[in-house]
């Protein structure tokens, strides 16, 4: 088994390795954070195993990373004690791309060298990311609990393949051996490393490790120079982050502790750090990002906090710390009281669990309140005023699920709720916004649902409220109507689509006006009662409106009922929706309906204009072909 093998890498890693050592970089440094942070992690996993069983540990429980190098060999090392690699893990792990952050990294990738090497550089691609500054990696391992002739040695130079082999290796754990370019030899010197590690990995909970140094004096008149000791010294803080005060931390430090837990390569808008006293005790630290993963929407994916106890890795993707809307958020939560052996399954039902849930929502929203007061707050930075919407523009849909998933936080969550309107054509319009805007007399919030905002804004649904200057909220997001179906009221006005049901413009509408409603309404009827039976298998009812004024006829929900839009939606995701047939409404003051009525082709007529009804709110004639004919004919 110990014959040496060579494998090709996936050819999405080669595709990666090929960028990696053909582009320029602005910044290579990262190749030692992305190492350092998989020591780290290797340690935190042999962390977690060693909880069932001890023996892991071997002789060595300290775990640790140390970084070293080798000026002659121009070699540099990071090896760490933690888990091991086992010669199947050497070549699953590290010939093909696992995690789903580089995937989605890839995706990014435009094609164009400059702009990729750069992203690659804000990125950092893990392990592969040594070889911006290596030509050759060799990794030396041996799994905690195997026997020492288990070790393996893999080889690569980063071009289209690697090589494995059996090796014996009495350490536990891991040595990467970066053979560094000749461009690269500036990363031989210990005051460049702890530099460098000083800026990434200072969170890092473990202690790094480097040599120590000692000053050789030079021979006479000649200068003297730095030589490597036998000891070793902890070089970065070795505390996890999020255990040290708030004030002892620098944004730069949370900025870069974001980076490192969401691989994320732009800076978070906004973070909060807190330590909970109380019935469960825990520290949060939660980070809100500045833009949404492309899995966004898969709400079984997503959730980012990872869970530690006691400062015990424990699980990455920890879902039950956050309710599903919230699943952008990002970050740490560490508990004191949980135990070291808890389960997914465990936490869905643990009080504690449940306690910290409860908290970290609370915290989020808070966040995003003060965002969003920073919006309007004078004394603010033009690049704080500009945070809300920026959340908003990559997070605002998500976090309308809210105000079906979270009962108790709906009032907060509405009045984060930001909507376009008649008024503006960015969705910036708040509900108290627009109370405070209402008309004298207006005692609802009308919105309208839509397709696009320009599907919306040209409904003939809003003719009325146009001519009445009154503003009407243009929805948009797809999970508008659902969430909606959520929240009838909000400080105490109603929500009321003006898709739905009949309008009743209340005290808007003067008396006068009502007056002459009714008796239009009136002279109506016989007409109604004739486009009723010629469209009975269409609508469910043909009625009188004043809510038009330019059109002739338009397609409204029963009240209660789905919106047009909202079935269709559902029809096109292959979903069952009610087949419920919607009401056409007539303006009895447009030519087109006056003339209806002696029309000798009143039947045609009558189908063209509930057809031309559900052309003007984004639907299609059941028989666009008939639709056509019918038209023409007129035409004609
Ligand atoms: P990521 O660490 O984000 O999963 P990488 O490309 O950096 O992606 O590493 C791929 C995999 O290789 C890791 O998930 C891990 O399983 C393994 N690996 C990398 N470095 C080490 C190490 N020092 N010890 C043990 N396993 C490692």
């Amino acid at each position: 088994m110990s014959q040496k093998q060579t494998l090709s890498f996936q050819a999405e890693v080669a595709q990666l390795l090929h960028l990696v050592t053909h582009s320029l970089y602005s910044n290579k440094d990262i190749f030692l954070r992305e190492l350092i942070s998989n020591a780290s992690d290797a340690c935190d996993k042999l962390r977690f195993e060693a909880l069932n069983d001890t023996s892991l540990y071997e002789d060595a429980p300290n775990l640790e990373v140390r970084v070293s190098f080798d000026k002659e060999a121009r070699t540099l090392t990071i090896t760490d004690n933690g888990i091991g690699l086992t010669q199947q893990e050497a070549i699953d792990n590290l010939g093909t791309i696992a995690k789903s952050g580089t995937r989605e990294f890839m995706n990014r990738l435009s094609g164009d060298q400059k702009s990729d090497a750069q992203l690659i550089g804000q990125f950092g691609v893990g392990f592969y990311s040594g070889f911006i500054v290596a030509d050759r990696i060799v990794v030396e391992s041996r799994r905690a609990g195997a026997k020492p002739e288990e070790g393996v040695r893999w080889t690569s130079g980063g071009a289209g393949d690697f090589e494995v082999e059996a090796m014996e290796r009495a350490a536990r754990g891991t040595s990467v051996v970066l053979h560094l370019r000749d461009d690269a030899a500036d990363y031989l010197s210990a005051w460049k490393i702890k530099s460098i590690i000083a800026k990434y990995s200072d969170h890092i909970a473990l202690p790094i490790l480097m040599r120590k140094e000692t000053w050789k004096e030079g021979n006479e008149g000649e200068p003297g120079e730095m030589e490597l000791t036998d000891e070793w010294d902890t070089v970065n803080q070795a505390s996890a982050l999020w255990s040290r005060p708030k004030k002892d931390i620098t944004p730069e430090q949370y900025t870069e502790f974001y980076k490192a837990v969401s691989h994320d390569y732009e800076d978070p808008l906004a973070w909060s750090h807190n330590r909970v006293e109380g019935s469960t005790e825990y520290t949060q630290l939660l980070f809100i990002p500045a833009h949404a993963p492309m899995d966004m929407w898969n709400r079984d994916k997503a959730a980012g906090v990872k869970l530690y106890v006691r400062r015990v890795f424990i699980m990455d993707e920890a879902e039950a710390l956050l309710p599903v809307y919230l699943r952008f958020v990002k970050g740490v939560i560490d508990s004191a009281d949980l135990p070291l052996n808890v389960s997914r399954e465990l936490l869905q039902e643990s009080r504690d669990v449940k306690a910290i849930r409860e908290g970290n929502t609370r915290r989020v929203l808070s966040m995003l309140e003060d965002l969003a007061k920073a919006e309007k707050d004078e004394a603010a930075s033009e690049a704080d005023k500009g945070k809300f919407a920026r959340f908003y523009g990559e997070f605002g849909a998500v976090l309308k699920e809210g105000l079906g998933e979270d009962m108790s936080n709906r009032e907060r969550l509405a009045k984060l709720l930001r909507f376009a309107s008649t008024q503006s054509d960015t969705a910036s319009v708040s509900l108290a916004d627009y109370k405070a805007r209402m008309k004298e007399g207006q005692d609802a919030i009308y919105y309208i649902t839509g397709d696009t905002l320009a599907a919306a804004k040209n409904s003939p649904q809003l003719e009325i409220f146009r001519k009445k200057g009154i503003e009407v909220l243009l929805m948009t997001d797809r999970v508008d109507e659902w969430a909606l179906g959520y929240l009838t009221e909000f400080d105490g006005t109603p929500l009321q689509s003006v898709a739905k049901g009949q309008v009743d413009l209340g005290k808007l509408q003067d008396e006068e006006e009502k007056k002459a409603a009714e008796e239009a309404a009136e002279a109506f009827k016989p007409l109604l009662a004739r486009l009723k039976e010629a469209l009975k298998d269409k609508a469910q009812d043909v009625r009188a409106t004043t809510r038009l004024v330019d059109s002739p006829a338009c397609l409204v929900a029963s009240e209660g009922g789905m919106s047009m839009q909202l079935a269709r939606m559902l029809k096109q995701a292959g979903q069952a929706a009610p087949e419920t047939k919607p009401v056409l409404e007539v303006n009895a003051d447009h030519p087109l309906v006056k003339k209806l009525d002696t029309s000798p082709n009143f039947h045609d007529l009558a189908q063209i204009l509930f057809d031309q009804a559900l052309l003007a709110e984004g639907g299609l004639p059941e028989d666009p072909a008939a639709y056509v004919k019918r038209v023409n004919a007129l035409l004609v």
